[in-house]
């Protein structure tokens, strides 16, 4: 029958916006396959027909339900080495995420598949999927073909969201004999990463850290002047990468676009990639040591110094106006 799976991350009966995007690119591509995308999603009570049926407005064909523990990777992977048995999909996506990560290599593992992470891109070649992925730093795309099943796991919001498609999906329940290690973690507490709540597409000051900061406690230097402002603090790839922050702060190409009356850039360079996120601010206003770097080329305000001494002066200073 062939086909692509998707997988649909669920919390507190809403479903995940990454495993939505997912499912819109993977029935984009199995379009131009001229074959089909279902889901796969496995969970309890709050999994309503109604919830699941929605999917199809992103492009699914079926849902397939399994009863089972949310949230960890063993039970989902027992369930997605039974449908793929059964209905022989080609290809899985997973819209990212450690769990997709987990998830992912778990399966590949289990079905002898070959598995590619971080794919910014799929493109269809020859009746084929082919996933693309940054290298070296961002500054190489390497392709990978597959032979038998191919996993494709994506960058967290690489994959753009496609409502629209119309119509409920079919929902199907599977009935999955998990395996006797499946269920043996269990999930102690499940919870947003720290900055998740800050919605930053509706802050209207911005102040955005990159690799300038050297270091994930820098950016204190960035919330205390966020604070002080009244605003929220962003970042680019380069350091929610680096665990230097939370990825729902990433602006750009494959983060978040913004258009705040003030953003103000700390050790940012500048790329083409961060850009295209920014652009559209009021007010740019660029810190950076390198009197050269691009960023100065798109701000309305550059100065040129080093951040840590800059960045607390600059605290001081709104806080001084604040109170006089
Ligand atoms: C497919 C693809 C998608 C991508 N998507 C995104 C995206 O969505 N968002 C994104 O941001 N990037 C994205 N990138 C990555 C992008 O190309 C850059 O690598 C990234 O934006 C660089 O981050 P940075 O500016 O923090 O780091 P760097 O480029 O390393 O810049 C650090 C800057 O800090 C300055 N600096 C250092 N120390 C100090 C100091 N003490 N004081 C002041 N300045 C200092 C340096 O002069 C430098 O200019 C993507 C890349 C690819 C290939």
């Amino acid at each position: 029958m062939g086909g692509i799976l998707v997988y649909v991350l669920h919390y507190e009966g809403a479903l995940n916006k990454n495993s939505l995007g997912a499912v819109s690119e993977g029935a984009k591509l199995a379009a131009e396959l001229g074959t089909t995308a279902d889901a796969i999603v496995v969970g309890g009570a709050d999994l309503t027909d109604e919830l699941l049926g929605t999917l199809g407005d992103y492009g699914a064909a079926k849902v397939f339900r399994a009863e089972g523990a949310e949230g960890l990777a063993q039970p989902v992977i027992d369930a997605m080495d039974k449908v793929i048995e059964e209905n022989g999909h080609d290809y899985v996506i997973f819209g990212g995420g450690l769990l997709g990560f987990e998830i992912g290599a778990g399966l590949a593992a289990r079905r002898n598949a070959g598995v590619t992470m971080e794919v910014t891109g799929v493109v269809v070649e020859g009746g084929k999927l082919v996933a693309e992925r940054p290298i070296l730093g961002d500054s190489q795309i390497s392709r990978s073909h597959y032979k038998g099943l191919g996993i494709i796991i994506g960058r967290i919001n690489a994959f753009e969201l496609k409502p629209g498609a119309g119509g409920a999906a079919e929902v199907v329940d599977v009935t999955v004999e998990y395996s006797p290690w499946s269920n043996q973690a269990t999930m102690v507490q499940r919870g947003e990463q720290r900055g998740a709540d800050v919605n930053i597409e509706d802050a209207s000051v911005l102040v955005a850290g990159g690799r300038g900061l050297g270091k994930a406690e820098g950016f204190q230097l960035c919330e205390d002047l966020a604070g002080v402002l009244g605003g929220a603090v962003a970042a680019t790839r380069a350091v929610v990468d680096a665990g230097w922050y939370p990825y729902a702060a990433q602006i750009g190409q494959t983060g978040k676009s913004v258009a705040p009356k003030l953003y103000l850039a700390a050790g940012i360079s500048g790329a083409i990639q961060h850009k295209v996120g920014m652009q559209a601010s009021e007010n740019i206003v660029a810190i950076n040591k390198d009197a050269n770097a691009p960023i100065f080329e798109f701000s309305d305000l550059g100065i040129v110094g080093d951040l840590n001494k800059i960045l607390p002066k600059l605290t001081e200073a709104v806080k001084a106006k604040k109170g006089g």
